[in-house]
């Protein structure tokens, strides 16, 4: 009797064992389908074996072995199993969720994609845009020196330091020798410029390009050229790190520190240290490229477990750091959100034709409409937050729940009709801007004005040459963009990163404000950062101004050591929602009583999330730590057990290992 134990995405359970009739050739790693009830469905062989649990009499035989994509290589399953076990998923949630949509289904692939392309091109033709620095170089050569065995790295180089281009030099060692590069970014949007770059690099070069944007047969056409070997180059987000790569050779993820990698949902899986068991899995070295490394990542770093390879000069001869200088706003009062010197500065950069960049991380017009004259404010029904005001298209929006309102002419209470827009976002800003320099080109981007990817592209390109004067951007404009003549970035309240309750927040503020000073002056011309402020003496700042990451990394440290946090302990949350929150609340008091908890393991008290309700769901959660990774992995699968065999059906709960989402 020869058993297959085949992954299916079944909630709750995990593996079924089916027969294997015989004549049919099925190993693990092949999709099948099999009968499930009354239907059919797609599943994964992980196993093969001689004899099952189940009464033989009973296991059904699978339906027929599906060879539109590849056997899934031995490596990516263990990878599976790793994730699935260390993110206490089931195994066949994890396997079905990696494959694309197209490939969860029973529907047959269009004839364009079913086929293996002709084999690809013997040339590797590479076209290097610059001789490399000595600091590059001897990246290269060390890195590439490992191209073979596992080993990671930390490429750590401030903004402009010619990160990108060191990848470009390891990726053509690989394809010259026939094997794939992995290379994962934050973004979506961060996509195309890159392959872009890497498409001029590599004419002849297969490239595959994996996000969740890409429509169903574009994304199972990418990701099939991973799978069956023939794309020389992965270019992806987080998913792309779940593809299988069966001549995988070198792993890169770019802006490592990023929490973009973290996936927020089912899977809750980071990107960036999946890259770093796959590179493990396939014993290749794995570049992970920063300006301000995640403390975690440092950690490793300063541990000896991660080899640190330093850029500490901008690449391009002559471009030099920005100076980054604080406008204190105690001494001087800003006017719409604006301290009269940075306007000057704008202005100075207008006059010679220089871009500036604006950036307030905040979309919408303003986060609150209020009216005086009774307090009422804008709330969300739905949520324990406010709706931001959206003058553009007129519309009251929540940020949490995506539920929206027209403008109200009047205080829906009192009938007042002096309705006050409350604090500033881009689009206020934008306004403010345009009012203030009338002959400017003022250009906003964020996920408002960049709903669709391709106006985004165009409005980004344009950019570069020379078609806005004045930028005024979220995070989606500080992150890897290169400008050439963008020569002043100013930031506006930046504080609020400085008194968050949440510990991870400096950090985030630091790296924020690194990256997006990075945007200035990456050519010849000097770059200026103007801060705005009412701590100019923080350290934070002092540490930004001296471009300082190390001593903003020891500080950061210090206190998370005194204080027991990441990355001196290990973490993981669980977090209910229900209808009500006294529901969600019992929940995570009786878990904790579930299995008996270990000396090395402290469980927290539940509390509700500072944004209690979101989309008419109450939420809570508690934390878990410990000291010690495998006693808290050992006490999270006794306990992930037990809540999946015991939880109510009237609340959704997770758990969520290593979390860096608190509110
Ligand atoms: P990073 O990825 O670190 O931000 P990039 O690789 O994008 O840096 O390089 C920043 C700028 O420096 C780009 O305009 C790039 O063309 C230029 N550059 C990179 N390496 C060199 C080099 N060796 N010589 C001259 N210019 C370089
Ligand atoms: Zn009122
Ligand atoms: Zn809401």
């Amino acid at each position: 009797m020869r058993v297959l134990r085949v992954a299916l995405d079944v909630p709750l359970a995990t593996l079924f064992d089916y027969l294997a009739p015989d004549g049919l050739d099925a190993q693990p790693g092949d999709r099948v389908v099999v009968p499930f009830g009354a239907r059919s469905r797609v599943g994964v062989v992980v196993e093969a074996s001689t004899g099952s649990s189940i009464p033989a009499a009973k296991l059904k035989p699978l339906s027929r072995v599906l060879d539109d994509a590849p056997r899934m290589p031995a490596p990516w399953l263990e990878l599976m199993r790793f994730l699935a076990s260390y993110y206490q998923r089931p195994l066949g949630e994890t396997v079905i969720g990696a494959l694309p949509p197209r490939l969860r289904s029973l529907k047959p692939l269009p004839k364009t994609i079913r086929d293996a392309a002709a084999p690809p091109p013997a040339s590797a033709r590479f076209v290097p845009n610059h001789a490399p620095t000595a600091d590059q170089s001897r990246a290269i050569e060390r890195i590439g020196g490992t191209l073979g065995g596992f080993q990671p790295f930390l490429l750590h180089g401030v903004t402009g330091s010619g990160k990108t281009e060191i990848y470009l030099w390891l990726i053509s060692r690989v394809l010259h020798s026939g094997a794939q590069a992995l290379v994962m970014v934050p973004e979506i949007s961060l996509t195309p410029q890159l392959e872009a770059r890497f498409r001029l690099a590599f004419p002849e070069a297969r490239i595959a390009v994996l996000h969740s944007a890409l429509q169903d047969v574009p994304r199972t056409a990418a990701w099939l050229s991973a799978a069956r070997g023939e794309a020389g180059i992965v270019l992806g987000t987080r998913l792309a790190a779940l593809t299988p790569l069966p001549r995988l050779a070198l792993v890169v993820v770019d802006e490592e520190h990023d929490t973009s990698f973290k996936q927020q949902e089912g899977l809750r899986y980071s990107g960036r240290d999946a890259a770093v068991i796959r590179a493990k899995l396939a014993g290749c070295p794995v570049v992970l490229g920063t300006a301000t490394p995640s403390l975690e990542t440092w950690h490793n770093t300063l541990a000896g477990r991660y080899e640190r390879l330093a850029l500490p000069d901008r690449a391009v001869p002559g471009a030099r750091m920005p100076a980054v200088r604080m406008l204190d706003l105690r001494q001087e009062a800003a006017e719409q959100g604006f301290a009269p010197s940075l306007l000057a500065a704008i202005g100075e950069r207008l006059s010679r034709r220089e871009q500036s960049l604006v950036f307030i991380n905040r979309r919408g017009y303003a986060p609150v409409l209020a009216c005086h004259a009774c307090g009422w404010t804008s709330g969300c029904e739905r949520c324990t937050a406010r709706m931001v005001l959206h003058k553009v298209d007129r519309r009251l929006r929540c940020h949490h729940c995506g539920d929206e309102n027209p403008i109200p002419r009047a205080c829906p209470t009192c009938g007042n009709v002096d309705l006050k827009a409350m604090g500033r976002g881009t689009q206020r800003v934008e306004e403010t801007l345009s009012a203030r320099f009338p002959g400017a080109r003022v250009v906003r981007i964020d996920r408002d004005s960049a709903r669709r990817r391709a106006d985004l592209v165009r409005t980004l390109e344009g950019i570069g040459r020379g078609e806005a004067d004045i930028l005024v951007g979220t995070q989606l404009l500080a992150k890897g963009h290169d400008f050439p003549l963008l020569t002043l970035v100013g930031v506006l309240d930046a504080d609020g990163g400085l008194l968050s309750t949440d510990y991870r927040s400096a950090e985030r503020l630091y790296a924020t404000l690194a990256q997006v000073a990075g945007r200035a002056g990456r050519r010849q011309q000097p770059g200026e950062v103007l801060v705005q402020t009412y701590y100019p003496r923080h350290p934070l700042y002092a540490a930004l101004a001296r471009h300082d990451y190390e001593a903003f990394a020891a500080s950061q440290l210090a206190e998370r050591e005194a204080a027991g946090f990441p990355p001196y302990v290990h973490e993981a949350a669980l977090r209910a929602e229900a209808g009500k929150l006294a529901l969600a609340m019992d929940f995570l008091r009786d878990a904790t009583r579930l299995v008996p908890v270990p000396d090395e393991v402290r469980v927290y008290d539940p509390v509700p999330h500072v944004i209690t309700r979101r989309a008419d769901l109450e939420r809570a959660q508690l934390l878990v730590q410990s000291a010690s990774r495998p006693a808290l992995q050992e006490f999270l699968r006794a306990w992930s057990e037990r809540l999946f065999a015991t939880a109510p059906r009237n609340l959704r709960w997770h758990l969520d290992v290593d979390p860096i989402e608190f509110d």
